[in-house]
């Protein structure tokens, strides 16, 4: 008998019949002779709702009042999943994240994970249970409803499958696993089998964000193996895992797009030691993140610094360079920000491969798009280019490396 942790994000429990879809999925593998333990989202939408009522009201609500309305979209639905598994004659019973002893800590909208203790799951399993625990949502050590950060429920599935050691967690969606590239844009992109934790870390930072990724890193942490697949279809998904050696004979393992990127320029900045540090500090105090950095090369004693944020970091950074200039270090120097799109391939491969970034730039060369910036790790290369070259780019690319099913 097989401990199965099962977690269907919003889109699958969306409404009634797709609940009863959830239930009737669960019900396969428990009649499959496995343990099941589920983890739900809200119903799609509803967090969001949520959160625009308590804006309406209240444009800065308390963030423990906020937790104590948003745990309420993950409370209706494992209700409503246990109902709907007692209907199939199914024995279930629901649990909330603090029943299941998943204690955080007290930051209130983004709580962490401190320890969980699982409450009586192991107990309700034994007694022939399905268990249905609500995702999101944990309690501080005062007994506060905390929750995890958007899209937590993706945590709680691997963080109660690390706690019971479950054979394995599925991550039911509404997409059939991990891609070589977003299939509306390459129709013929293939589902990979297995991927790294790595690999699809650097997919979700580039842009294809199937799971939160704080979930996968835990995943990692505790090695955790997962699936991800879709609750519409019974197709084998894409297995995430410790990368193995076999995983390096596939240098590049997909493709990811992400448009949604702002490229920020600022021109004729003394060119000193200490400006760079400066700039940056101040961008950092702003709490945005940073991705792709170039600094040309001084001359007549000013320099140029070119850098990528998040497209909604985009106020905040103008914030901050306008700070860092009021500081006294502006000089002649301005700064511009314009729409950026960034493509990057990925693949753990790429430690033991050549030629891998001479091959991406050959392949945008021949297909006519300028690269603006590039930057690399050990295992994926990103360059920023035009947004509208942004599709074609993902295209030329994914027939270069013959990604392609
Ligand atoms: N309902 C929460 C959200 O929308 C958690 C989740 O869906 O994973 O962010
Ligand atoms: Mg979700």
């Amino acid at each position: 008998m097989a401990l199965i942790v099962q977690k269907f994000g919003g889109t699958s429990v969306g409404d009634v019949e797709r609940i009863r879809n959830v239930a009737r999925r669960v019900k396969e593998t428990v009649d499959a002779n496995n343990q099941v333990v589920v983890v739900v989202s809200a119903r799609s939408g509803v967090t969001n709702e949520l959160i625009a009522r308590a804006k309406a009201l209240n444009p800065h609500p308390d963030e423990r009042e906020m937790d104590m309305l948003l745990s309420v979209g993950e409370q209706e639905t494992i209700a409503l999943t246990a109902m709907a598994l007692h209907a199939m004659g199914v024995p279930a019973a629901s649990r909330t994240g603090a029943q299941a002893g998943i204690l955080t800590d007290i930051r209130h909208t983004r709580a962490r994970i401190r320890s969980i203790s699982g409450g009586d799951i192991s107990a309700q399993l034994n007694a022939g249970k399905v268990v249905i625990l609500a995702g999101f949502q944990g309690s501080s050590e005062t007994g506060q409803v905390t929750t995890l950060g958007r899209g937590g429920s993706d945590l709680s599935a691997i963080a109660i499958a690390a706690a019971l050691k479950a054979d394995i967690c599925q991550i039911y969606t509404d997409v059939d696993g991990v891609y070589t590239a977003d299939p509306r844009i390459v129709p013929n992109a293939r589902k990979l089998k297995t991927i790294s934790y790595e690999e699809m870390l650097e997919l979700a930072s580039s842009g294809s964000k199937v799971m939160q990724n704080r979930a996968v890193e835990f995943a990692q942490k505790f090695g955790v193996i997962f699936e991800v697949r879709s609750s519409f279809n019974h197709n084998p998904g894409t297995i995430v895992k410790e990368e193995a050696a076999s995983m390096e004979d596939v240098v590049v393992s997909g493709v990811a797009l992400d448009k949604n990127q702002t490229r920020i320029v600022v021109s004729d900045l003394p060119d000193r030691p200490g400006t760079a540090a400066k700039l940056f500090q101040s961008i950092a105090k702003a709490d945005v993140s940073v991705d792709m950095i170039v600094q040309n090369i001084g001359r007549k004693g000013l320099a140029n610094m070119t850098f990528t944020v998040a497209r909604d970091d985009t106020f905040r950074a103008e914030q901050a360079v306008a700070n860092f200039f009021g500081d006294g270090e502006k000089g002649a120097a301005h700064f511009s920000a314009d729409d950026i799109a960034k493509v990057s391939i990925v693949g753990v491969g790429m430690r033991t491969h050549t030629g891998v970034a001479a091959k991406l730039f050959e392949s945008l060369a021949s297909a006519g798009i300028n690269i603006q910036l590039i930057s690399t790790s050990e295992i994926k290369i990103s360059v920023a280019i035009a947004p509208d070259d942004a599709e074609e780019a993902v295209r030329v690319i994914h027939k270069a490396f013959a990604l392609e099913d």
